[in-house]
């Protein structure tokens, strides 16, 4: 099979030819038709994989090719997806607690297994994700790692329906968060730099737009009822702290961007109306099943450019650099 791999810490990606995997006990082989581009990559090709040579990517979508022994759920030629929950151990404490997204020895697809970055991929059978007919591969590949991070994100945020809700970034991520808020039924304030992306926002499903550039947005949020949840998508500390004083009483700032700076907030902010910050992980292989029926049933829908699978150094700079219109998928025919 052709697939993609980062031979040692920091070398570009290369395409190689390597057999075909086989699948043992309770593990599923999957046919790629796409894999997703996420910011995250950037562990496996920077020196975080546990072994080298590693092959990236944890947004597949693809095929069931072959099961192993003992799998029983999933069957030849059902189109499953994989994200970054490639499969726990149900031993350790977290897991024995049901928590299996923060089990201590979980397998990272593409970090620490081999990932969708090529024609075949490995997975435990707790890893995937049925994927409806309503979805395209291309359209359900990022809603593995983006879309069930923002789903699953927003509905732990602890907001209801009607409530005010607020989205930071209008990105990768973002554009996905607004849509998804507004599906489930949010009061959706959407908040990114520049006003020209106010139209373009109100489009996804915002029904307010802050340009941050001009607006205070604690004061903006505030005026507006103050936000139940903010979930904030961006890599900057700065816009994403710069929320908080916008929560209402008990509100909760949801961060799933990352960003390279330490997050500063107020104590007086979070003490005197009892405000959360929290950090959420992307979710396991049930949780992007539930973002990809929600997807097919409400029409949220990822933006995407596409690029055959031998251009992924390409599809990766474009996305570094904050080119990707909004979400690059690698395919592989
Ligand atoms: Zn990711
Ligand atoms: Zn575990």
């Amino acid at each position: 099979m052709r697939a993609v791999q980062v031979a040692k810490p920091g070398a570009d990606f290369e395409l190689v030819d390597r057999p075909v995997p086989q699948p043992g006990h309770w593990q599923v082989l999957v046919r790629t038709a796409a894999c997703g581009v996420c910011h995250s990559d950037v562990m496996t090709k920077d020196g975080m994989a546990g072994a080298y040579p590693r092959t990236p990517g944890h947004e597949v979508a693809g095929t069931v090719e072959a099961v192993g022994d003992g799998v029983a759920q999933w069957q030849v030629g059902q189109r499953v997806g994989i994200g970054w929950f490639g499969g726990a151990c149900f031993t350790c404490t977290p897991c024995r607690e049901g928590d299996f997204i923060s089990c201590r020895a979980a397998r990272v697809t593409g970090l620490s297994a081999d990932g969708g970055y090529a024609e075949y991929v490995l997975a435990p059978a707790d890893a995937l994700a049925a994927i409806p007919d309503e979805l395209s591969d291309v359209e359900a590949a990022p809603l593995m790692c983006a879309g069930v991070t923002c789903f699953n994100g927003l509905r732990g945020s602890g907001a209801r329906a009607g409530d005010l809700v607020a989205v930071v970034g209008l990105g990768g991520l973002g554009h996905l968060g607004v849509q998804f808020a507004n599906k489930m039924g949010f009061e959706v304030v959407a908040i990114a730099r520049g006003e020209e992306k106010g139209e373009f926002a109100r489009q996804l499903g915002a029904h307010h737009y802050l340009d941050s550039t001009v607006v205070d947005v604690a004061a903006e949020l505030a005026r507006l009822g103050g936000a139940r949840a903010v979930l904030s998508t961006v890599t900057s500390s700065a816009a994403t702290t710069a929320t908080v004083g916008g929560l209402r009483p008990r509100g909760r700032l949801v961060v799933i961007g990352v960003p390279t700076e330490p997050l500063q907030v107020s104590a007086a902010d979070l003490i005197l109306a009892s405000r959360l910050v929290a950090g959420h992980a992307s979710g396991t292989g049930m949780d992007s099943e539930d973002t990809l029926r929600f997807a097919a049933l409400t029409g949220v829908r990822p933006i995407v450019e596409t690029l055959p699978m031998a251009e992924a150094n390409r599809g990766y700079a474009r996305m570094m650099a904050g080119q990707a219109r909004f979400r690059i998928v690698l395919t592989t025919r």
